[in-house]
């Protein structure tokens, strides 16, 4: 039976909620009391060791509810929940019930042997009967605001919010996603139901969720071929089914091929975690290849939180949300880093984490805390995490339940942002393997696949964030594993093998021997495979033209990367993530030491330097940059850079060292017209003269083009042609520009779509102007590393594409795979068509046939 206990500021109060509540039940219950303090002098107050003595003096397997009566109960109560064995926290429930009404209807739910949510439901409504018998004697109709619960928000936690006006409509779907509704596809369905204004739910069986918020949908444990019920309610809601079902029929967006699930014949095996007699680990093979290395130790654990009651639950309330904008501005960075190293479709991981910063069931309930409750803003957002984290550990689908990982990954940054505390470094001195108890996705996306030669954990799962990143970096990989990596000795050479699963953390000299072969075998392969996508991309029959595949940078540590997948050059060097994370702006030697290794790194190959592109959604707190009502349409790009020579020439002077014997080429962002390119290129020719007379050497020739990113540069394409050595169509940018819709807002992301032939057209036009003046003409955006459209670029005259590098295969695939007449064809054919979604499907008819 679940047990009570009342905690109150009063011994005497505490007992006689007790007498009245076992009064109803006639004495059936366990029912503790937690009353005072032992002071005689002052005996009113609380205290947390008494609070749990209480719950160990009543609890069981079935669980304990407390109710407490206010202030520092509330505190007392937490504390108490503190000092319990975690095993036994599970199963105690602190409950804001009012203490009389609450305790007498939780103890007679108790004793009919219902769960602990039941009785914990039942007190939570304890005060409704009371509330509407009483609403006309203080004047308002039942039901209204003034009969809730201070604080309470019937809304926060409900599936159903309040009902719009309008009708209502259902669809039922089935989940034709292999993993089930997992965290990127239900952050896809959550984005499309957040469009509109209707109320939308989303029900499984009994379960019913609201459709914008992501932790509730992905709770909702839909698995593959289930069937959901979706109802919307409002003005749009026949709108918002259409979208919603359009969405599913694509899977909700998911490309599911880049997760691996564990097919049988690898599945870990069944013991796993193991270690056998010869000492070998055997854990969740998570990420394949074979390493032998010295170990590292990292350690991240969610930090230490105190729960305290603050004075100003508004004021708390503020420096939360700063730190969630601080969240969410690193997962932004770290979105794109990811995007830049592994994939725009694997960083999508981070999208998801991004969503649960914006859900209501995890928000709502923190500011209940905070501003209601006065409880300090980390403990209530670590019981939120942890809250939420739970959920997702008591699905049933394992693939579902990793997403905890997300939870904790996503809190822990908040906490991390609340307490001031920086994130442990990952930088090792040496290639290591690296062993931690836990690696969350955003660590794992922080590795250096240089200097981590493979890893290891105990927490993880094979369909884990981590792993995923793991195997998209090329880092070995094995999860799962039993306790105990904190015992192996920093420095010692051990040896992992992350196809099987397994781990020696002191192998032998005929085991080190034996898997120094399968190691160099498994190198050979790999190198094999890659040596497929070292060729260069030639289009097929007799009027081949070479097509330039160069991968997207941000700075030195991806070179490494880009070479591996191919790249022919670098298209696109984003200057600006040297000047991020920083106190100040990188030195002239700083900047030229990062150019000139970017370089070297290159050797011949083409390499793009794009000057600083900051303003926008790029901030950087330390650079003279003025708040604008409208960052993207203010002094972004060259426009900052001609305001602040003090920043731009010291850059350019960087660039133009480095130069010297290299095949460099420097790109100007943001250009709206001649004048504006002839102006940066008047000061790139006083550093030029400056380093002339200090007879520094440089590449006189170097090439000077600019990137082609805002509607009135394709305008006037024709006389940029006749000042620049070459174009690079910034498709991210001239997509937001040409549909006037924000690259970064979410509501409107349905017109940021680069596949619009209104954009398309503009692409086509650039590159017409190009080879009217004998320029060369590229594209940096990410719809230069769609290998859907590569025919139609191609098509259009495009000489080079450069792109999120792991895409490099498939676009050179791509480019060998058509002629130039099927692609002027195709060219010729998208811009005549009205939608994306036409383009889309033209295009994937094509491909079929
Ligand atoms: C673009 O706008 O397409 C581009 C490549 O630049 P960025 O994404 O850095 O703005
Ligand atoms: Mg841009």
């Amino acid at each position: 039976m679940v047990g009570l206990v009342i905690v109150s500021h009063s011994a005497a109060l505490a007992q006689g909620v007790k007498e009245l509540a076992e009064q109803m039940t006639r004495g059936q219950g366990q029912i503790a009391v937690a009353g005072g303090i032992d002071d005689p002098e002052n005996p009113i107050g609380t205290d947390a060791f008494k609070v749990q003595a209480a719950i160990e003096s009543v609890f069981s397997e079935d669980g304990v509810l407390v109710l407490m009566d206010l202030g520092s109960a509330l505190l007392s109560a937490e504390m108490a929940l503190e000092f319990l064995e975690p095993a036994q926290q599970e199963k105690v429930k602190l409950c804001a019930a009012p203490i009389v009404e609450g305790a007498v209807a939780a103890a007679v739910q108790a004793s009919i042997g219902s769960t602990l949510e039941q009785v914990m439901h039942e007190a939570m409504g304890a005060l409704s009967a009371k509330m509407d018998q009483l609403s006309p004697a203080m004047g308002v109709p039942p039901g209204s605001d003034m009969t809730r619960l201070p604080g309470s928000n019937p809304d926060a936690d409900s599936p159903c919010p309040a009902e719009p006006p309008g009708d209502t409509v259902q669809i039922t779907i089935t989940i034709l996603n292999r993993m089930g509704l997992h965290a990127r596809p239900a952050a896809n369905f959550v984005k499309t139901a957040g469009r509109f204004q209707s109320n939308i739910t989303v029900a499984k069986g009994e379960k019913t969720a609201n459709a914008k918020s992501i932790n509730q949908v992905a709770t909702l444990g839909a698995g593959h071929n289930d069937s959901i019920v979706v109802k919307a309610t409002g003005p749009d809601a026949r709108a918002a089914l259409d979208a919603i079902q359009v969405l599913a029929e694509d899977k909700f967006g998911d490309k599911e091929d880049n997760i691996d699930i564990p097919q049988s014949s690898e599945a870990p095996p069944a013991s796993a975690p193991q270690k056998n007699a010869d000492g070998i680990l055997t854990g969740i093979p998570a990420s394949p290849g074979i390493a032998i290395g010295p170990v590292a130790h990292y350690t991240s654990r969610m930090p230490e939180v105190t729960a305290t009651l603050i004075e100003n639950g508004d004021v708390e309330w503020e420096k939360f949300q700063g730190s969630l904008d601080q969240a969410k501005q690193d997962l932004d960075l770290l979105k794109n880093q990811a995007a830049r190293q592994i994939g725009a479709d694997q960083a999508a991981i981070f999208d998801a984490q991004q969503m649960f910063l914006d859900d209501p069931a995890l928000l709502d309930g923190v500011k209940d805390q905070v501003i209601n409750r006065k409880i300090n803003a980390e403990s209530a957002w670590s019981n939120a995490i942890e809250a939420m984290a739970d959920e997702y550990r008591r699905l049933e689908d394992p693939y579902l339940r990793e997403r905890a990982a997300d939870v904790i990954d996503v809190g822990r940054r908040v906490l991390r942002h609340l307490l001031g505390e920086a994130l442990p470094g990952l930088d090792f001195l040496h290639p290591s393997i690296v062993f931690a108890f836990e690696l969350t996705p955003s660590d794992t996306a922080r590795l250096n696949p240089e200097k981590v030669l493979a890893f290891c954990t105990e927490q993880g799962g094979a369909t884990s964030h981590s792993a995923i990143v793991a195997k998209a970096l090329g880092i070995p990989a094995v999860v799962g594993l039993p306790q105990g990596l904190g015992d192996v000795p920093e420095g010692t050479v051990v040896a992992l093998d992350g196809t099987n699963g397994q781990v020696w953390p002191r192998p032998t000299q005929v085991q080190l021997t034996e898997l120094q072969s399968r190691r160099d075998r498994w190198i050979s392969r790999q190198n094999a495979l890659k040596a497929q996508a070292l060729q260069p991309a030639v289009t097929k029959g007799k009027d081949a033209k070479t097509i330039e595949v160069a991968a997207n940078i941000g700075g030195p540590f991806d070179t490494g990367v880009a070479l591996d997948y191919g790249a022919d050059g670098v298209g696109l060097f984003r200057t600006e993530f040297l000047f991020l994370g920083r106190s100040q702006a990188p030195t002239e030697e700083e900047q030229l030491a990062a150019y000139a290794e970017v370089a070297a790194a290159m050797g011949k190959q083409p390499l793009v330097i794009r000057t600083l592109d900051v303003g926008g959604d790029k901030f950087i707190p330390y650079l003279d940059m003025a708040p604008e009502e409208n960052p993207f349409l203010g002094l972004r790009g060259i426009r900052f850079c001609l305001e602040h020579p003090e920043v731009f020439k010291p850059q350019l002077r960087a660039i133009l060292k480095a130069s010297h014997g290299h095949n460099i080429k420097i790109m100007f962002p943001m250009i709206s017209s001649q004048p504006e390119f002839c102006k940066a290129k008047a000061v790139l020719n006083e550093v030029k003269q400056e380093l002339t007379d200090a007879e520094i050497p440089f590449d006189d020739t170097i090439e000077v083009g600019l990137m082609i990113e805002v509607p009135s540069a394709v305008a006037v394409a024709d006389q940029l042609a006749e000042e620049a050595d070459f174009f690079s169509i910034g498709s991210n940018d001239l997509t937001q520009y040409v549909m006037g819709a924000d690259r970064g807002n979410r509501k409107v992301s349905h017109l940021t779509n680069a596949l619009h032939p209104a954009v398309l057209r503009m692409v086509s036009q650039t590159a017409a102007a190009a080879r009217q003046a004998g320029i060369w003409v590229g594209m940096c955006g990410e719809l230069a590393g769609n290998p859907l459209v590569t025919p139609v670029l191609v098509g259009m005259g495009l000489d080079e594409l450069s792109m999120n590098a792991p895409a490099i295969p498939d676009v050179k695939k791509a480019v060998g795979n058509v002629s130039m007449s099927e692609a002027r064809e195709m060219a010729q054919a998208v811009i005549n068509l009205t939608s994306p979604q036409q383009v889309l499907d033209y295009l994937n008819s094509k491909y079929k046939n």
